[in-house]
Parts: C-alpha cells; structure tokens; sequence
C-alpha cells in the first residue's frame, strides 16, 4: 500500500548524508529496524524507489531517514534537492535485522541506519547499556551521529577511520586482528550491517574466531 507524505524537515548531519522528517501515514507501524521502498511524489520519479530504514522509533508522530547522498543521478541525488513541503511515497514496511539480545553491532557507512533505530529503542527500554558498536567509515567527516552513539554507549562506541589517522579513533579495517582486540566473548550476538563486501568479509572474520552461524545477524 502506497502513503503519500510530506517532508516537514531536512538537515544535513554529515558532508553527504540528510536526515529528512515526514508525516507519518495513519496505523503506520514497524519495528526498529525495518524500512520500506521510498520514492520521490513528483513526475518521472514515483516509480523509482529505493529502500530506506526508518531511524525514528514507531511510537515518534513523525518518521525520520537518514539518507546518504550519491552523486549520480539516482534517486539519493534527486532526494537532496527536495525541501520542505515537497512529498515522498512509502510503502509497506519490511526488514531482516532485529535486536535479540545484548551483542555487538557491526556497521559499515550508511550500514548504520537499522542500528541507529534499534539503540534508540534500547535506550528508551533502558536496555542499551552492554551492547557495542564498531562503526567503520573511510574518514571523520562521514560518521554518521557519532556524538549520539557515544552518548548512547560511552566507551563501548568505537570508531574505524579506513582512510584516515586521527587521534582517539581506531584506523584500518574491521578484520580479524581488530576484532580479536575489542572482543573477549565470541560466543555472543552480533549484528551486521553495510556494504555487501564490508559484509562478507566482517562475516568471515567472525566465523574464524568461532562465532556460531546463529548468532550472526545481518541486513541483506
Ligand atoms: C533494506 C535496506 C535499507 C536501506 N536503508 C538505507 C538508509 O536508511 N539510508 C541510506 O542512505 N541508504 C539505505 N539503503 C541503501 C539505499 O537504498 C541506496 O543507497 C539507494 O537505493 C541508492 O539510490 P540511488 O538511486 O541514489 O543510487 P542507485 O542509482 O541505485 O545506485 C546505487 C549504487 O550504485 C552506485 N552507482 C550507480 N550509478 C552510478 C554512477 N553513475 N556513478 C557513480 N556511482 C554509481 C552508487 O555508488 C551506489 O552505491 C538501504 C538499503 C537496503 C537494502
């Protein structure tokens, strides 16, 4: 089923990603984690849609994207240019990722998205306490709500810059040998969400260290 909804805000909060606020549909409801097909209420685009996972909580009066920006003309590109008052069309909502248990969530870039709404749900339940983030991006300047994580986390909030040295961030790659140093307990959940090579590659590095094939999550 097709809602048509208005865009109420949009904000940048990094160089290249926009968080937009819409009306949320009437009974529109979904867990933390979900998304649904997004298209853009304007000729030429309606039939284009692309996924997107919701990042405000379901009980919010409001919905909330957080949408990283291509710079092709797709859909993302043609997003940034909306304002205000301009609509998108969501659907029905769907989703693979959700929160079991305490565990460890793993995100590459945009990847983070159905994390940002399953801690949010956490913290509102007062259940995020325990739970760690490893969260790689190429440079600073593409973390996505780092001050919100970190809030939400504290010193269980790591960040991994592929691209950039920078101090009181970790560098390189989220291989083996990383997981190794910030993971005493294999024998836990782990929650996997990003690019379908940071995916497979995460994925591996966990079977290796003996993680159980039921316990790994992951957003496909
Ligand atoms: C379940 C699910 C949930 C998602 N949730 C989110 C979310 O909450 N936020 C978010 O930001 N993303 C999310 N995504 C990813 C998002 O759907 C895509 O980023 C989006 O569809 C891209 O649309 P587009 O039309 O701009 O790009 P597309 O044209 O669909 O291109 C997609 C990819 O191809 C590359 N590409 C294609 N053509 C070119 C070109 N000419 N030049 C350079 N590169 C090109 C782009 O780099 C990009 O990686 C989600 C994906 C899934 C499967």
């Amino acid at each position: 089923m097709e809602h048509v909804v208005k865009i109420l805000m949009k904000e940048f909060v990094t160089h290249d990603t926009i968080r937009f606020i819409t009306e949320k549909p009437e009974n529109y409801n979904f867990l933390p984690g979900q998304a649904t097909e997004v298209s853009i209420n304007q000729p030429g685009w309606k039939d284009k849609k692309r996924p997107f996972t919701f990042c405000s909580k379901n009980s919010d009066p409001v919905l909330e994207f957080t949408v990283k920006i291509y710079p092709h003309e797709g859909v993302t590109e043609q997003l940034s240019r909306l304002k205000p008052g301009d609509e998108l069309i969501v659907r029905d909502v769907w989703g693979t990722i959700n929160y079991k248990g305490l565990g460890v969530f793993i995100a590459g870039g945009a990847g983070i998205t159905p994390f940002i709404a399953i801690l949010r749900d956490l913290m509102d339940k007062g259940q995020a306490e325990g739970n760690m983030l490893l969260f790689a991006n190429k440079a600073w300047k593409d973390i996505i709500l780092e001050r919100e994580f970190k809030e939400m986390l504290g010193n269980k909030a790591h960040f991994i810059l592929s691209r950039e040295e920078r101090e009181g961030y970790d560098s390189g790659r989220i291989d083996e040998d990383y997981l190794k140093r910030h993971i005493k307990d294999f024998n836990q959940n782990f929650y996997l969400c990003g690019p379908t090579q940071f995916i497979v590659s995460v994925k591996r590095a966990l079977d290796s260290l003996g993680a159980s094939p039921e316990s790994v999550v992951i957003e496909v």
